[in-house]
Parts: structure tokens; sequence; C-alpha cells
């Protein structure tokens, strides 16, 4: 591939492929694929650049996909993140690139993420060499499979010697080409509970003769509420939520048991781990009181996603030198939903940032609705973006 030296050239090549990778991003809409099942996709994505001239790493974390770009100095190297998986959801758009499989949609625009990706590396292997590596890292299984942890586990670090990492989600709420982000946590930590309740079923009109988990469960979730809002510092984000609750069969029959599931988020892991604590010593404590039991358990999915100042900073400077102030909102607030690129940022800094998808004049669709499509305009502006990042931080501008 030819080299190219001056960076106004940058744009020429964004005009010039902007076509082709809408066409590729429409063509992975068409084709979504869930956590893990990402097979396809992740040919496509190595069939694309092996025809840059990369190699390709395959099967990091199960269907991740790595290429490098070599730097000057080998010992130096960033990551850039994008993640492959779509969603269980039925798509409810009509329109030609609508997904052609059933009950599977790319609802969080993560089609479009691993097309940029795919942009930064088309257009800075043109460019000249920068002083370090950057690593293009396609992750499997961001809804819900930890693909992030899955690629670190299996030794993307070792393999990619990596100073920082950094990572990028398309935002509805954004106009498009505007960019937020915000130091420290800017996604929340979350973990799942399950709580068991054991009593004795009985008959329903002999409750004396059984003890009843149905009132007990109740006082647990009510409890649960309390814990989010009398448990921490009000300035301290929580989010306690019970979205299950499952006991009996019938109108006449108390039931032995009630199972209890639901989810925390937090905006740090210290936050969470006092919060699962509060929860089992409530239970036990409410479930001693009736002379039942109670089993608790934490299944904690996603770390907080926590961008570090020094790269975050360096972020900003980007966005306001290759795009403008006007376009970046720095002090975003920080969401309750989470993100698996935490994991990352828990080895190494870094910076996750978000680019504005709302289509003007359109109705904005959240992440995750049905009818939510990624934006093609915003393609250039997020390659645009990630090239000006690994020069900026390699210090090549
Ligand atoms: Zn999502
Ligand atoms: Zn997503």
């Amino acid at each position: 591939m030819p080299k190219l030296n001056a960076s106004a050239t940058v744009e020429t090549l964004l005009d010039a492929h902007h076509a082709h990778w809408a066409k590729l991003r429409r063509d992975l809409h068409a084709h979504p694929e869930l956590r893990f099942e990402e097979h396809r996709t992740a040919d496509v994505v190595a069939r694309e650049l092996e025809s840059l001239g990369y190699a390709v790493l395959r099967g990091l974390g199960g269907t991740g996909v790595v290429a490098s770009l070599p730097g000057a100095d080998p010992d130096r190297g960033i990551v850039l993140r994008a993640d492959l998986d779509a969603l269980p959801i039925q798509e409810a758009n009509h329109f030609a690139h609508a997904s052609c499989a059933n009950g599977v949609m790319h609802a969080c625009g993560h089609d479009g993420h691993t097309v940029m990706l795919l942009g930064a590396a088309r257009v800075l292997k043109q460019l000249p060499q920068l002083p370090g590596t950057v690593h293009f890292v396609f992750q499997p299984g961001e809804e819900g499979g930890a693909g992030a942890r899955r690629m670190i586990d299996d030794g993307l670090f070792e393999r990619c010697p990596t100073e920082a990492v950094f990572g990028m989600h398309n935002w509805p709420g954004l106009p498009s080409g505007h960019f937020g982000l915000r130091t420290g946590p800017i996604m929340a930590a979350g973990s799942r509970f399950r709580i068991t309740v054991t009593g004795k079923g009985a008959h329903a009109a002999q409750p004396h003769l059984g003890l009843d988990p149905i009132p007990l469960a109740c006082s647990m979730v009510l409890q649960c509420q309390t814990i989010a809002a009398r448990h921490k510092d009000p300035v301290d984000p929580a989010v306690v939520s019970v979205c299950m609750f499952r006991a009996g069969d019938t109108d006449n029959v108390i039931p032995d048991s009630v199972e209890l599931r639901g989810t925390i988020r937090t905006l740090s892991s210290t936050l969470q781990q006092r919060l699962q604590r509060d929860i089992e010593l409530m239970c036990q404590g409410l479930a001693s009181a009736y002379g039942a039991q109670v089993e608790v358990t934490f299944f904690q999915y996603y770390p907080a996603t926590i961008n570090t100042p020094t790269e975050t900073a360096l972020c900003e400077t980007v966005i306001r030198e290759t795009f403008s102030s006007e376009r970046l909102d720095n002090h975003i607030p920080s969401n309750m939903t989470s993100e698996d690129f935490g994991f990352m940022l828990e080895e190494r800094p870094g910076a996750y940032v978000l680019i504005g998808n709302a289509t003007p004049g359109a109705a904005a669709r959240s992440l995750h609705h049905p009818k939510y499509d990624f934006n093609d305009d915003i393609i250039p502006v997020g390659v645009r973006y990630w090239v000006a990042l690994a020069q900026h931080y390699f210090g090549a501008v």
C-alpha cells in the first residue's frame, strides 16, 4: 500500500473510502452475530485487514481479532478497541440492510465501531511510520460476555505490549460528530444477585403450620431500596434494582421458597462490594428474625469504566485540535450502564469516549432499541478521531 506524507491527505482518504466503509457497515448490520459467535464478522474483519497488508491474529478471547501496525520502537504500543457482537433483539427496521438473522440485531452500533476501527487501520497504514505500535483490537462478547476480560486472560497485553488503551462508543443522545467524555468513572460497575429465601410450604388457610417466605421476601425487596438510599454517601451514585420475584404456582398454597434476582450498579468497585456486604447482612438478619433460611449469591460482571486523567486530557486535546472545542463536552455525566472496556482500564491507563450518533431530523433511537441504526455519516469522524489519537499519543503531529 502506498505511503502518503501530508496529514492533509487524511481527509482525502476519508472521502475516498467513506462509501466503502458504509457498505461494509451495512453488510455487518445485515449479518449480526451474538457474543462469541462472531465468526462471519471476524472473517470480514480479518479479510479487510489482510487486504490492507496486515498480519492478523485470530481467536484471542474466542472470536477476537487483532492486527498491529509496527512503530519505530517495538516496546511502545497502544490499543485501540472496537467490539464485534450484536444483541438478542428482533429488528423492527425494514430497510435493505436490516438484519437477516431472526432475533439478532446490531442494536448497539458495534457494526459501526468495527468499521471505524478498520478505517483507522487503513488510513494509519498509509501515513508515515509512528514512533510506537498501534494494536487494533476487535473484541467479542461485549454484551454481557466480558469478551475484553477473555482477551486479556488469553494474553492480549503479553502479545501486544501496551502502554494505554482507548475505546469509543456511539451515543444517540449526542449530536452527530460531537464527543463526550469525562475523567474518572464514565460507566458503572455492575453485579447481579440472587437471593433464595426458604421457609416451609403449607395450606394457604393454615399459615401457622408452615413458614411463609413471601412476606419475608417482600421485606427484603423493600430493604434493598433502603440500602441504596441510606447505606452510602448520597453524592456517590448507586442503583439497587430487584427485577425478578419468583414464588408459588397457585392461589391456595404457601410456597416453600422465593427467588429474587436483581442488579447493583455503582461507580466504584469499593462501593459495589460494600453494598453487596450490606445486602447479604440484611438478608441474613431478616431471615434469622423470621426463622427462615436465605442464600445470597453475587456475580460481578463488569467493573466501572474509569478514565485516567492524563489519557482523558490527551483525548480532549485530540478532539479540540482535530475538530473544535464546540464539538467536545468534557463533563458528561457518568452513566449507570456498564461496559466491559472497564476490564482493560483496570489493567492499563486509558480513556473511553462517546461519539454522537444522532441523525439530524430523525427520531433518536436509543441504544438497544429495535429500530436503532448506526449513523454512517459519523464513520469518517470516528476514523479521523482514531487516526489523530494515535498521532497525538506518539507525538507525531
Ligand atoms: Zn449495548
Ligand atoms: Zn455497545
